[in-house]
């Protein structure tokens, strides 16, 4: 049967690094259970191809490109020229992008390609997609900094403390929760805190096929693991209607109201690079 609710899934890598894009029975998957919009986010420029193949194939599908904190010492001479000349061509957000003190990347190098991609999106006028683990200071030191140039942007996965949520709402931030909302109750406050004209939902999912998959290894690749307990929530975006099931019921609201909401501000969010 077919779901009546329309879903976004705000962030998610279906780019498999190296795999075929065997994408249809995900895209399939994903149709039968109201997905209608996935934000793909590459994580280095190796992945920016797949994700734009991926959006050529499904309007469904919306670009990002980008390079995450993981990859900042990775990037390659001349890459902002090239993450400008594909933004020119074709109608992109940016990310994954941000700042993480939880991983073994330089954190000057991290900072450096952050804030050229905030540059970038500023200039282009492009929603950008923020990965911020640990560095909430850093993170909002420099988009305080910035604040008569900013682009749309969206804190994906967000972990941080009711302060910071306050300070990144009050830039106008739209504040995303992944599944982890289901596993980890020390989210809820942020998330019940969050107006919903700010809240966005997202898998981070790879688009792996199964919690048995994932198991097994199937389906792994080197793009960001995901954090929460995948015997919880399955990672493809079809998973999301639960999350989205799950969030309405703790804000009392009912389901389509709230997906209605959610699908605007993802609109909102990406207003610049829509109609494609
Ligand atoms: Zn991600």
């Amino acid at each position: 049967m077919m779901a009546t609710a329309r879903y976004l899934d705000s962030h998610c890598h279906l780019q498999k690094r190296g795999l075929p894009l065997a994408t249809d029975e995900i895209m399939a998957r994903a149709k039968n259970a109201g997905v209608s919009r996935m934000l793909c986010n590459a994580t280095c420029e190796g992945d920016w191809q797949a994700v734009v193949d991926l959006a050529a194939s499904s309007q469904e599908i919306i670009p990002f490109l980008g390079i995450h904190p993981w990859f900042a010492e990775h990037a390659e001479r001349g890459w902002e020229e090239r993450l400008r000349g594909m933004l020119k061509k074709i109608p992109a957000g940016i990310g994954e992008t941000g700042l993480d003190k939880c991983c073994r990347t330089d954190f000057s190098a991290q900072q450096q390609i952050f804030t050229t991609q905030l540059q970038i999106a500023s200039e282009l006028k492009r929603p950008l997609v923020i990965h911020c683990v640990k560095a909430w200071g850093k993170l909002l030191e420099i988009l305080e900094a910035y604040i008569y140039q900013l682009p749309p942007m969206m804190i994906h996965s967000f972990s941080g403390s009711r302060e910071i949520l306050q300070r990144l709402i009050r830039l106008g931030c739209f504040i995303s929760f992944s599944g982890r909302l289901i596993a980890d109750s020390k989210l809820h406050p942020c998330f019940l805190a969050t107006p919903l004209a700010n809240l966005l939902l997202e898998t981070d999912g790879q688009g792996r096929p199964s919690v048995a998959g994932v198991m097994d290894g199937a389906g792994a690749t080197d793009a960001p693991a995901q954090p929460y307990n995948q015997t919880l929530f399955s990672d493809e975006p079809a998973a999301i209607s639960h999350l989205y099931q799950f969030a309405a019921r703790m804000r009392g609201m009912v389901l389509d109201e709230f997906c209605q909401g959610i699908w605007k501000n993802g609109e909102i969010f990406t207003h610049t690079i829509l109609p494609r």
